[in-house]
């Protein structure tokens, strides 16, 4: 059977190597970025070039979105010549992008009054894991449609997961995000206490990972921490932008989120001081400020 012909909308960080992965796994691509040079690169590839999210539309069977957060995809589905404009009977939008579930439910309602289908699959895993195809995608949407989009989603993620109904992939990206920044943010704390009675937090690493405070947040982040070194991984800027929707989705549904809520006012000194482009790891800079030490040797 052909491959259905795909169009890919947000060739950024994130997008361009998923896009170039679906591209050696033979599916036709027609691809749309803001930004000339990742579309520049995929048409050197064999990509078509589209001039709008609409002209994306209307050349491909499935559209593919990987944007920065809930506005760009409004406006990508929503604005002149979008998605919606050439959305026909049976068409499948699936949004890869990191948004607010309650706007991935309101953009599916729209599409659903032109015959289109649309899911949800944010992704965890950075951009190592976005070029090996390894990231574990969290799936909202119909059965029927997820077994349609899986061998595609198969070939950009390790782990392609069903979660639930339109807006379930967005809700799980969301727990994702809160239990990360908390989980780094008390890391940080508490290492900082360790410090201060006199104990080596590279050695209380060691003696502690194995146990029930272990986790891949410690794996990952506590060695940024004792290095002082926050190059990213995952930009603080993206992390504030989650919670920021974790915190919007908290408050629409009178959940109280008290530790996402002290995460998101550390960070949001950090951006303050400057430090919206390093690790969210670096988290610790919080700590560093308000004790007057660092975690780092
Ligand atoms: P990015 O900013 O690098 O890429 C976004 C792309 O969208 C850019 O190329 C930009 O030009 C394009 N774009 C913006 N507005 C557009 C529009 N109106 N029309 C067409 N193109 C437009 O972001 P990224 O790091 O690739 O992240 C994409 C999404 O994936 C975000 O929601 C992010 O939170 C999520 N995510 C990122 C990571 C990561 O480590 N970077 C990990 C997991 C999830």
């Amino acid at each position: 059977m052909a491959k259905q012909k795909i169009g890919f909308i947000g060739l950024g960080i994130m997008g361009k190597p998923m896009a170039i992965n679906l591209h050696k796994a033979g599916y036709p691509l027609v691809v749309f970025d803001v930004v000339e040079e990742p579309v520049q690169e995929l048409v050197g590839l064999g990509a078509e070039r589209a001039a709008s999210p609409g002209e994306v539309t209307a050349a491909s069977d499935i559209v593919l979105t990987m944007l920065p957060n809930s506005p760009e995809v409004q406006a990508v589905v929503c604005g002149d010549d979008g998605i919606l404009s050439q959305a026909k009977q049976g068409q499948i939008v699936v949004d890869m992008s990191s948004i607010a579930p309650l706007v991935s439910k309101e953009l599916a309602g729209l599409l659903a009054e032109k015959g289109a289908e649309m899911m949800d699959a944010p992704v965890s895993g950075g951009q190592e894991k976005a070029e090996k195809g390894t990231l574990a995608f969290m799936v909202g949407g119909k059965a029927e449609i997820f077994e349609v989009c899986q061998p595609i989603l198969d070939v950009m993620g390790g782990s392609v997961t069903l979660v639930g109904d339109i807006g379930a992939g967005q809700t799980t990206k969301l727990v994702n995000q809160a239990i990360v920044g908390v989980n780094i943010a008390i890391i940080a704390e508490a290492l900082s206490m360790g410090k201060a009675a006199g104990v080596d937090p590279q050695n209380i690493v060691n003696a502690i990972s194995g146990g029930l405070a272990g986790s891949q947040c410690l794996e990952d982040k506590a060695p940024r921490m004792i290095s002082g070194e926050f190059a990213p991984g995952f930009r603080m800027r993206l992390h504030v932008k989650d919670l920021g929707n974790v915190l919007e989705t908290s408050r629409k549904l009178h959940v109280a989120m008290p530790l996402a809520s002290q995460v998101m006012e550390m960070m949001q000194s950090l951006m303050a001081a400057g430090h919206e482009e390093a690790d969210h790891g670096g988290l610790a800079l919080f700590y560093e400020q308000v004790n007057g030490f660092a975690v780092k040797k």
